[in-house]
This record gives structure tokens, C-alpha cells and sequence, in this order.
């Protein structure tokens, strides 16, 4: 790559090192662009800053030790395995490695070499030894992978931290030299009132900390602009929806007939609540601008049926609707509600997911985010409904909306977020919220089980013989599941297979199997062809299996209780008593009396308020749809910056000249910047 040349928008795969085959691979992890790459944080750090003399290593230590490879070589053991074993010495004496079944090390690191290894001091016998350590060969060059605070980040098959660690140091140290041009966007003046580092060092210290404070503050940095500019934007689009003008307001009274013939087929009654948000949305759809809502509802709380009114009121119109789910699954299901709900009506369903599409009508369309590269054309695009919305980005979103001229948007999610922080956060949005289930639902019954308990319990749901789901949580916080996470989801499977429930019929999900795996896995659950569903966190969140009523998670303490609340709400959806049986391994005091609140509360929103009030700052459970909304960075436990980055959202927007970086980098988008 020639200097200077590297932009922000750059292709990876354009990269040193990367080309098609890793450029699909971090595809996977949704990175595209140089940005995308940049803004791939880590979940965590290892800290290997300890370097120590190799001759005095401690048992128990995590320590970094740096010397010259007396000896490399495997050695083979009586049960086939081989080990390689390195001897490196530095001046006050030596020390070993050991690893198992790595060959290549033999090729890599070489007698001679100056070698950097990083990893727990164990005891073996008599000697002490560092095993399985992360090692680098530093010849000539700096540490990067050991000696220091290491960053680990999400990664996917075939792509290793180690990996992009490479790839992203590269970035920065282009970024160093020159080769890379990033402006900060922000204005000194916010920067000192703030305390904010700048952000070239943010970039630096979020990947390669030279503490983990100092990594702290560059994450509350990069927080800070994703907050402050997505309020910015909230204020903006606002602005500009007041401006714009419906291609046509909705009629709603002069159909009322029609709507109420659909209400009155439905096989139950609607909820109060349900009536009054779509009292709520056809006023927005007879208003003079777009209607641009959020409809908050817990899981089962009935949002489809409200989306369904909201699509035949377009429909009677002359509009065509086009909903988009973040995932088959879910878009399949929808289909085929939409269909039983809406084509007695003679109302065209379609559908446009990546293995399925169907456009024999095309009234309303269901799908993915095939949706958004389908070259597929409306003639009429009146609504556009977005489930899940926190799922996608705005420019997703924007660029379904664009596929008509000013369409009503809807956004559905089950996610509770205390009003306060919606309010703030996403001040363009107007807010529905369905506070409350149909009545023939009976509550999930709810136990928090401690841990002798735990074979009375598998007892137990054999004798309920239902069907039950096991969820086993992220090993670590992190977007994507690590192979770690797979690996032990696996394990759980197998013991429960071999020891537990060896007469019954388990399946095993998890979010690396490919979409027509899981499509087969949820396909038998649903028909009953299996029992027992063991899974992640991160599978499907809108599934719905009536017949399924016990809902078991472990360890339950790593998770927050609005997100086990959403767990718990993948039951409970039939008339049946369904049941929630909360595992925990850590038996104290704190962690018991916090999981409690599930078996008396039953609002997700009661229940985010009370994680709210448990977390220290900055302490965070598994991400996995714990309520992060749009946000990557920051999440809404940030509250102090929340209210920061709000007051002086409107101090910007009032004042611009006050702010002129700013104004130039965002507001206007004279200068390109990182975020832009
Ligand atoms: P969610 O809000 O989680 O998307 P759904 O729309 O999937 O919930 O609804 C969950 C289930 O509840 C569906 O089977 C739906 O038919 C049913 N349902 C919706 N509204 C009512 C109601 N008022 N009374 C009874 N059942 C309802
Ligand atoms: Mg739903």
C-alpha cells in the first residue's frame, strides 16, 4: 500500500495481510472499513505489563518473561501427544514454556531468537514453568502481544485476537506516521471542560492502554462522541421532520370500519393498552409529518398485532409496507403471522430473507437486511416497520425510509430502557409503551435455585415432561459468541445428553452454526421433535414456542435482570403455567437477593431500573440484548455522561459559532471525520 493513501472509508481488505479471504472473515464481524476496524474495541485486556527476572517467576503469577531461546523443541508423549517445550534465558538465569500440540511453534520461534512470553506461572512437580504462555518473537520490534496491558477483542473463525491486534496496530501506527489522517472532530474548549483525551491517543489507549485506567478513559472518550453525537443527530432529525410534509396523510376515520373487521377477527380481545397505542400511531398516520415512533413492549406484550394495524391502515390507503427483523428466524415468523392476520383480507405478504424470498404480493413485505441490498422497488412505500430496532444502525434504517418518499416509521423493541434515558437519548422519537400482557397470560413462575438444589431440579422438569430451554451464558462480555463460549456451550450439551437426560432428546443452538442449522434445530424444537433446547443468550430473541414452558438459566448472576427477564419471556407465551429456574454457582448474599426481584417482578422496565440502581458504573453484565440500543460504545448505564452529553447537545445546537470544529466536522460535514 502506498503511504498516504489510507483514509478512513479504505476497504480492509485493501490492508497488508488482509485480502478476500480474511476481508470475508471480518465481514463476519462486521467490519468493512478502516473506521469499522478502528472502532473494533476489545471486551477486554489481559494485563502481561508485570515483566519478570526469569529466574525469579512466582507460582501464580501472570507474568511476562523476555530472553534468548536456549532450546525449542517438541518432545512426544506415550499417549500421542506432543509438547513443545522452550528454554529462554535472560541475565539472572532461565526459565521454560511448555505448550501442547502447537508444531508450528517449532517453526516460528527458533534457537537464538529474543522471545517475549506472557502467561501463568504453574507448578509442575518441582519446577515452575509457564504454560500454554502467549509469546511473540520481538528481534527487532516492539511488543505487542505480551509485556504489556493486551487488548482481546471479539473475534471469529479464523480470526484470532493475535490476528487483529497485527491489523489494528497497523492502523495506528499509519495513523502515527502520518499515513492516516484523523482530525478530531471535537473542540478544544469541550475537550478541557470534559476532560476528555483527544482523539488520536484515545484510539491508541483504547487498544493498546498503557494502563487500564488510561484504557478506561480513552472508552469514555469515544463514549462521549458516540453519545454526544447521537443526540446531535436526534436534534437534527427532529428539526427535519417537522420540516417535511407526508407525500399523503393516512385517512383513519373514513376506514374505521375496515380496521375494526380485522380487530374483531382477531381470537382474543386487545388490551387496553394495545388500544391506546394504536389510538396512538393512527393519530401520527393522519398527521401533517411523518409519524417516527418507538413502540416499548416486553416480550408477549402483543406489539406484532399493533404493527399488523398500523399495515392494513397503509394498505387501505393505497401504501405499501415493508418490516424488517434482524434475523430469519424472526422474519419468518413474522411472514407467517402477517399472512394468517392479513391475506383473508386479500392483502399481498412477501417475503425477502437471505435463503427465502417470495414476492408474489408485494402489499407488505417482510425480511431482513436482504432487504436493504435487494434491488427491490416499491411503487408506494407508505410505512416502514423495524422490530428489534436496536439491532440495526441508523443508516439502516434510514436507507429502508429511503425507499419511499417520507414513509411513517415504526420501531418495535422489547427492550426496556428507563423513559428518562429514551427520552434524552432519542429526543426525535415520539414513545408508545405497552405496559401491559393479555390477560389469559399467566405470570412465568419464577425460582432462584441454589446450587444443592440443582438435581431436584433436573428431577423435576423431567417430570414436568414439557419442553424446556437450558441457556448458558458468554464465558465473557463480548458482541459475538468467542469460540470459548461454543466450546463450553457444547460441554453443557454433552454432559446433559450423557449424565442428566440421557433418555430424553436434546438440541444444541448456538449463534456459529449456520442459518440452516439453526433453522433445523428450532424446526424440531417447535415440532417436537426435541425436548430439551440447551443454548446462548444470543440466540433469537422474538422466538416464539408455545409449547415450550420451562425456562432454565445458568448462571444467571452474569446476567442483568432485565436481560433475564427477556430470557424468561421465550416462555410463558401459551396458556400453560410456565416456569423460570434461575441457576447460580455464586451463592452469596448480594448476588441471591438481586436474582430475587425476578421471582416477585414481572415488568422488564421495574426490573432495568432496578440493574440500573445494582451497577456501579462502568460494571456491566453480558452485552447480549442487555438494552444496549444503537449504542456500541457507551450503554445507558453511563448516566452521568448521558446527562453531559445532552446539555451540551443543546448548547451546540443553539449556539454553533461557539463550536466551530464541530460545526465545521459534523454539523456542516466540511471535514471528514472519523465519525462521518
Ligand atoms: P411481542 O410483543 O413480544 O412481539 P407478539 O406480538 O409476538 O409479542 O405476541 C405474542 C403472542 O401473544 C402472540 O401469539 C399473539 O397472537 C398473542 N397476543 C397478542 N395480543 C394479544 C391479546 N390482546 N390477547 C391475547 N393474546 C395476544
Ligand atoms: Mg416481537
Amino acid at each position: 500500500m502506498e503511504k498516504g493513501k489510507l483514509s478512513i472509508e479504505t476497504q480492509v481488505s485493501h490492508l497488508p495481510f488482509v485480502g478476500p479471504a480474511f476481508g470475508s472473515r471480518l465481514e463476519k464481524l462486521g467490519i468493512r472499513t478502516v473506521r469499522d476496524l478502528l472502532f473494533h474495541l476489545p471486551f477486554r485486556y489481559d494485563d502481561y505489563s508485570l515483566v519478570s527476572e526469569a529466574a525469579r517467576i512466582q507460582e501464580g503469577e501472570t507474568v511476562t518473561v523476555q530472553g534468548k531461546v536456549l532450546e525449542i523443541k517438541n518432545e512426544y508423549t506415550r499417549g500421542g501427544f506432543v509438547l513443545q517445550r522452550a528454554i529462554v534465558e535472560d541475565f539472572s538465569g532461565t526459565a521454560e514454556a511448555l505448550w501442547f500440540n502447537q508444531r508450528f511453534l517449532t517453526r516460528t520461534i527458533h534457537r537464538g531468537d529474543l522471545l517475549s512470553l506472557s502467561g501463568k506461572v504453574e507448578r509442575n512437580g518441582r519446577k515452575l514453568l509457564l504454560k500454554s504462555p502467549d509469546y511473540e518473537v520481538i528481534n527487532n520490534g516492539l511488543a505487542r502481544h505480551t509485556g504489556r496491558i493486551v487488548p482481546v477483542y471479539p473475534e471469529t473463525y479464523g480470526l484470532s485476537s493475535k490476528w487483529l491486534r497485527n491489523r489494528i496496530y497497523f492502523l495506528l501506527s499509519e495513523i502515527k506516521n502520518g499515513g492516516l489522517a484523523i482530525s478530531d472532530h471535537l473542540d478544544e474548549s469541550i475537550r478541557e471542560k470534559y476532560h476528555l483525551l483527544d482523539l488520536r491517543t484515545a484510539f491508541y489507549q483504547v487498544h493498546f492502554p498503557d494502563s487500564l485506567k488510561e484504557a478506561q478513559e480513552a472508552r469514555q472518550r469515544l463514549a462521549f462522541d458516540e453519545l454526544l453525537l447521537s443526540q446531535l443527530e436526534a436534534n437534527i432529525r427532529r428539526k427535519e421532520l417537522q420540516s417535511q410534509k407526508v407525500g399523503n396523510k393516512f385517512k383513519i376515520v373514513e376506514i374505521r370500519d375496515k380496521l375494526k373487521k380485522l380487530v374483531d377477527s382477531l381470537p382474543f380481545t386487545l388490551t387496553t393498552a394495545q388500544k391506546r397505542v394504536i389510538g396512538e400511531i393512527y393519530r401520527d398516520l393522519s398527521g401533517e409529518t411523518p409519524m417516527n415512533r418507538l413502540l416499548q413492549g416486553d416480550v408477549g406484550s402483543g406489539k406484532t398485532v399493533v404493527a399488523a394495524l398500523a399495515m392494513l391502515a397503509a394498505y387501505l390507503n393505497g401504501y405499501q409496507t415493508v418490516l424488517m427483523a434482524p434475523t430469519e428466524i424472526l422474519a419468518e415468523q413474522h411472514f407467517t403471522t402477517l399472512r394468517n392476520l392479513l391475506s383473508p383480507l386479500k392483502i399481498g405478504v412477501s417475503i425477502a430473507t437471505g435463503n427465502h424470498k417470495d414476492y408474489s404480493g408485494l402489499d407488505v413485505v417482510v425480511g431482513t437486511q436482504a432487504l436493504l441490498s435487494d434491488k427491490l422497488n416499491f411503487k408506494k412505500l407508505g410505512l416502514v416497520v423495524i422490530d428489534e430496532q436496536h439491532r440495526f444502525g441508523v443508516s439502516q434504517r434510514n436507507k429502508l425510509a429511503e425507499k419511499g418518499i417520507n414513509p411513517h416509521l415504526l420501531t418495535m423493541t422489547a427492550t426496556p430502557i428507563p423513559r428518562t434515558i429514551a427520552l434524552t437519548l432519542y429526543g426525535d422519537l415520539d414513545i408508545s409503551v405497552l405496559d401491559e400482557m393479555p390477560k389469559e397470560r399467566l405470570p412465568v413462575k419464577t425460582w432462584v435455585i441454589p446450587s444443592q438444589k440443582r438435581n431436584a431440579a433436573y428431577g423435576w422438569i423431567r417430570n414436568q415432561r414439557t419442553q424446556t430451554f437450558i441457556i448458558c451464558p458468554l464465558i465473557e462480555e463480548s458482541e459475538t459468541e468467542t469460540l470459548a463460549d461454543v466450546k463450553s456451550v457444547k460441554a453443557e450439551y454433552e454432559k446433559l445428553s450423557k449424565t442428566v437426560f440421557p433418555d430424553l432428546r436434546l438440541g444444541l443452538l448456538h449463534g456459529r452454526m449456520k442459518p440452516k442449522e439453526k433453522d433445523k434445530v428450532l424446526a424440531d424444537f417447535r415440532n417436537k421433535k426435541l425436548d430439551i433446547l440447551v443454548a446462548t443468550p444470543v440466540v433469537e430473541v422474538g422466538i416464539d414456542i408455545p409449547e415450550a414452558t420451562i425456562m432454565l438459566i445458568e448462571a444467571a448472576d452474569r446476567f442483568g435482570l432485565a436481560q433475564l427477564h427477556q430470557l424468561r419471556g421465550r416462555v410463558g407465551r401459551g396458556t400453560k403455567q410456565s416456569y423460570c429456574l434461575l441457576f447460580t454457582q455464586n451463592d452469596g448474599t448480594p448476588a441471591l437477593s438481586r436474582l430475587k426481584f425476578l421471582e416477585k417482578l414481572n415488568s422488564g422496565l421495574k426490573l432495568a431500573e432496578i440493574d440500573l440502581k445494582f451497577r456501579g458504573p462502568g460494571q456491566r453484565f453480558g452485552t447480549a440484548q442487555h438494552g444496549r440500543w444503537d449504542l456500541k460504545i457507551a450503554t445507558f448505564e453511563d448516566l452521568q455522561l448521558v446527562s453531559e452529553t445532552n446539555n451540551l447537545s443543546k448548547e451546540i445546537t443553539s449556539h454553533p459559532d461557539l463550536f466551530p470544529t464541530l460545526r465545521k466536522t459534523f454539523l456542516e460535514g466540511k471535514i471528514k471525520t472519523v465519525l462521518n
